[in-house]
């Protein structure tokens, strides 16, 4: 039986509640597929920093690259918000990130159906939405040099490299591959020379993958596209600001913050985790959507350990939930036929997977 490690990392906050849930949900479905989870339980953020004065101990590093991909809940909250910058969680997930060099977040925008209504867009315009944007995580103007400021002016640097685009193009034509084989790759090639890279680098790379459709956007244009038509997207191939920019408008199509997850993958290890914080206003109280966490879990089977159909099953059996109107309390307002807590839905997903 295939065996495969899973560094599991719950934070602070609802970060606890989120991933036993999850955990909760690979377990069934691990049964069903046949293979088996070994997790290895590792301190990040706040609860880190308590018990070890480092947000981000060096076993938390060590135990995350020995593991085939990280599960992670969520850190901080305002008992560490007055820390030195260097001791607050949130330094932590920075340099968590950095040392494990995951250089593509991917981030899915799906409209569940049921929940055409939860969207701030009319439910014609967002029913079926189903995107991927797939964002460069640690180039571009961020990182680029020179940057700097002095009294009167501030400057920052925008540089890719042809082997940085190279490398983040694979990775969307080969999630394309196993979508619907269309990827939009957005720049502003008619203003932006390191754009004019981009976009002939990536035509390179598409080479490889004759069966994917490509297509260029200037970022201006796609900012206003998945507002009004956001359905013509498959996959979207951004660098690191834009995809910043566009990823947050992406993830409001699908209306709850509690339902989106996410994936940070590089050469070595992939991260997988909800968009969303450790909502301390909640924690504790047992009514956080556990969702986004366990599509998270999903995305890892998926892309980490290539479970395709263990994803498939976790994926119908969220669908389903939704669709028999089970609601935790931030959606209680969207056709809910019955409210349920944490706990509550991770066991209904659970069960539906079983059955
Ligand atoms: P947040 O995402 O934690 O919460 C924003 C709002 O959404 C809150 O009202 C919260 O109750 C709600 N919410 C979030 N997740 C939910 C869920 N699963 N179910 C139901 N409601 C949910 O953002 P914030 O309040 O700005 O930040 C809180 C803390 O989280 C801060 O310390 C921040 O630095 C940290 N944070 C961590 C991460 C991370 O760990 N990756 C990301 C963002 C923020």
């Amino acid at each position: 039986m295939k065996s495969y490690k899973i560094a599991l990392i719950k934070g602070d906050g609802i970060g606890p509640e989120i991933i036993d849930e999850a955990v909760k949900v690979l377990d069934a479905v691990a049964v069903h597929c046949g293979f088996s989870l070994e997790y290895d339980e590792l301190l990040m953020g706040g609860i880190a920093y308590d018990i070890t004065g480092d947000p981000l101990p060096q076993e938390t590093i060590s135990g995350s690259l020995n593991a085939d991909a990280v599960l992670f809940g969520a850190i901080g909250g305002e008992k560490w918000d007055n820390l030195p910058r260097e001791k607050r969680p949130e330094s932590g997930l920075l340099r968590f990130r950095k040392e494990l060099g995951v250089y593509a977040n991917l981030r899915p925008a799906v409209v569940y159906d049921e929940l055409v209504n939860a969207s701030s867009l009319k439910p014609e315009v967002v029913r079926g939405v189903d995107l991927m944007v797939v964002r460069e995580l640690i180039g571009g103007i961020y990182f680029g040099e020179p940057k700097g400021r002095d009294e009167n002016k501030g400057w920052n640097t925008m540089v890719y490299t042809r082997d940085e685009i190279v490398r983040i193009a694979h990775q969307a034509f080969k999630i394309a591959m196993t979508r619907n084989k269309r990827v939009c790759s957005i720049d502003k090639a008619n203003v932006l020379d390191v754009s004019q890279l981009w976009r002939e680098t990536v035509e390179d790379v598409a080479k490889e993958y004759p069966e994917v459709e490509l297509t260029h956007m200037y970022v201006d244009n796609a900012a206003m596209q998945l507002i009004r038509d956001p359905k013509q997207f498959d996959v979207m191939l951004t660098g690191n600001i834009f995809g910043d920019i566009l990823s947050d408008e992406a993830s409001m199509l699908s209306g709850s913050i509690g339902l989106l997850p996410s994936a940070s993958v590089g050469a070595k290890i992939g991260v997988y985790e909800p968009i969303h914080g450790s909502a301390p206003d909640i924690a504790g109280q047992g009514i956080a959507n556990p969702i986004a966490t366990i599509s998270s879990a999903s995305m890892m089977l998926r892309y980490a350990l290539d479970e395709n159909d263990a994803a498939d099953r976790i994926d119908a059996a969220i669908k389903r939930a939704l669709n028999e109107g089970y609601r935790t309390q931030d959606l209680a307002q969207f056709d809910a036929k019955e409210i349920c807590s944490t706990s509550e839905m991770g066991s209904i997903i659970a069960n539906y997977i079983e059955r």
